[in-house]
């Protein structure tokens, strides 16, 4: 298991491109691990403001926004933080998603000025793994100019995944809601051209780093699990979407996946391997940084954050 070094909450003017700001500060929570001899680090993309039905949608009413209210949301606001982990390990600084950029809503996009606050630039980062196609997870590596705001990264994307959103029958397949979602991956993807390397789902990117087919939230979302040594640690993605009802009612449906059934074979798999083994994870909308542990509490689970 790896041990706690801290916990940081880094703060900075709110000045910084894109910031979400409050009275002018911006505050990006990074959670803190390590893994063997590498480290492991959530820094905020910021956060979503995602509308009821895409939280809610045709679950029960009443019970689902029970939940929510114990989890401290307000009805129609749920904010969902956008949590990119980092791994640093020998010459490697490996990012997984690349956040939302400017485009796709104005409280999210600030991963520069998270790794501004680490003293990185995004042309420090080695290797970009996408965990699945969706705006908040993908549209950040184009910059203003369309060019990759990771320069000089290695960007990996599942094959399944990248097949899915460049395939035209998927803006057509998916609701109107959802449409925008089809057509900015397939342009993103299109411009990353030969850049992009689309591996299987359960491809090693490189030692110590490994796929994990978690299918359901899309077609080809994958997790990666790092290892060193006796440690290791799970990035989940979106396969545990929230930190309410993905934990308090893992067997309901999800409105924000693209297969309900598949993500709940998924989500309630992973939860309980998660929770026999202790394994320190990493869930990219959970709060507090995202990065911890679950336990069970009855039917349900409980995330402890580290
Ligand atoms: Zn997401």
């Amino acid at each position: 298991m790896p041990d706690i070094r801290r916990r940081t909450v880094l703060t900075w003017l709110g000045a910084a491109a894109g910031c979400a700001s409050v009275g002018g500060i911006a505050t990006a929570v990074v959670a803190e691990t390590t893994i063997g001899g590498g480290t492991l680090r959530t820094v905020s993309d910021g956060h979503l403001v995602l509308p009821e039905s895409f939280v809610i949608g045709d679950l029960p009413a009443d019970e689902a926004r029970a939940i929510l209210e114990a989890a401290g949301i307000e009805p129609g606001a749920a904010r969902a933080p956008c949590n990119l982990t980092l791994w640093t390990s020998g010459d490697r600084r490996v990012l997984f998603d690349a956040g939302s950029g400017a485009g796709f809503m104005p409280t999210a996009g600030e991963i520069t000025a998270g790794l501004d606050a680490l003293g990185l630039a995004p042309g420090d980062i080695t290797d970009l793994v996408f965990t699945h196609g969706h705006p908040d997870h993908l549209w950040g590596a184009l910059d203003d100019f369309d060019e990759p705001l990771f320069a000089n990264a290695r960007h990996v994307m599942a094959e399944t995944e990248a097949a899915y959103w460049s395939d035209p029958a998927t803006v057509d397949a998916l609701g109107e809601a959802r449409q925008s979602f089809a057509v900015g991956a397939a342009r993103r993807i299109e411009t990353l051209g030969d850049r992009l390397e689309r591996v299987a789902e359960d491809a090693e990117v490189m030692p110590g780093l490994r796929l994990v087919p978690l299918p359901g939230h899309t077609p080809g979302h994958v997790g990666a699990r790092i290892t060193d040594g006796d440690a290791s640690a799970l990035v989940v993605g979106d396969a545990i979407g929230n930190g309410h009802l993905a934990l308090a009612r893992p067997d309901w449906p999800s409105p924000a996946d693209h297969d309900p059934e598949r993500g709940i074979e998924t989500r309630t798999t992973l939860l309980a391997e998660l929770a026999d083994s202790g394994e320190t994870f990493v869930g990219f909308h959970l709060p507090d940084g995202g990065l911890g542990t679950v336990s069970r509490d009855g039917e349900a689970y409980r995330f402890s954050p580290l």
